[in-house]
């Protein structure tokens, strides 16, 4: 469970009235349950329920059960797509291992109304539900252009390109030897001409085929995430 306080031995924690009824209603903790939590740099610490009252849980603090781990230093970057679907695109991005995500604006991004806050609590639970204790961080949207100012040329940006040559990602990704890495996943529309004649221009981009049909955006992303991480991912 994600807190947002400091994990110390022996400190009490009230929860929130969200979390609190998760715990107290949904999964039924009595008194004396334990559960493990974490704040994102503290590591993992058992906890125990204590007596509360039943909108303000109270928790007990009782040990570190695993050091912090580091922010994975992978950028997903991505065109927003329809909110459902974004939900779930940033979930599997921080499943992945996504250690900041960035919404990238681009010609054909049809979503520009964009909850930054909405997407980090999806991270967030994505985090929780898969034990992850390095909290992912979501930007602020950037429009495609200020994606591409000042990059990290140490840091190789890996796009998903319809039209890349071939069928199979590894051979394109067998040139990359940078450990610092990015994805980029264009919108529903596809990158425009102007755009992905500016990616396949530049040193520091590789494009990736993933097979010979178009996916959706969403699709595309956990593609993309899985044969990454499966080959020059950590
Ligand atoms: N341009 C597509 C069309 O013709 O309708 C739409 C783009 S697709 C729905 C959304 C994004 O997923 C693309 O911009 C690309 O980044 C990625 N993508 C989809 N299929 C792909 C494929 N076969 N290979 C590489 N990337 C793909």
């Amino acid at each position: 469970l994600f807190v947002p306080d400091a994990l110390i031995a022996g400190a009490r924690l009230v929860l929130e009235a969200q979390q609190s009824h998760y715990l107290l209603h949904v999964l039924r903790y009595e008194s004396g349950a334990e559960l493990l939590v974490f704040n994102g740099h503290d590591g993992e610490w058992l906890a125990r329920l204590g007596e509360g009252k039943k909108k303000a849980a109270a928790l007990d603090v009782v040990e570190q059960t695993r050091p912090q781990e580091p922010t994975p230093d992978f950028l997903y970057c991505f065109s927003p797509i329809k909110v459902g679907r974004l939900d779930y695109l940033v979930q599997k991005a921080v499943e992945m291992g996504a250690g900041t995500l960035q919404p990238v604006l681009t010609q054909h991004t049809q979503m520009t109304r964009l909850s930054v806050d909405r997407l980090q609590a999806n991270a967030i639970e994505a985090a929780e539900q898969c034990g992850i204790l390095a909290l992912p961080k979501v930007r602020e949207a950037v429009k495609f252009d200020r994606l591409l100012d000042g990059w990290d040329k140490d840091r190789r940006l890996i796009f998903c390109d319809e039209d890349a040559a071939g069928n199979n990602p590894l051979s394109s990704l067998k040139t990359v030897e940078e450990r610092k890495l990015a994805l980029l996943v264009g919108p529903e529309g596809g990158f425009s001409d102007a755009e992905r004649r500016q990616l396949r221009s530049l040193p520091f981009v590789t494009a990736i085929p993933l097979g010979p049909r178009i996916l959706r955006a969403d699709t595309a992303a956990v593609a993309a995430l899985a044969v990454i991480q499966a080959t020059v991912g950590d």
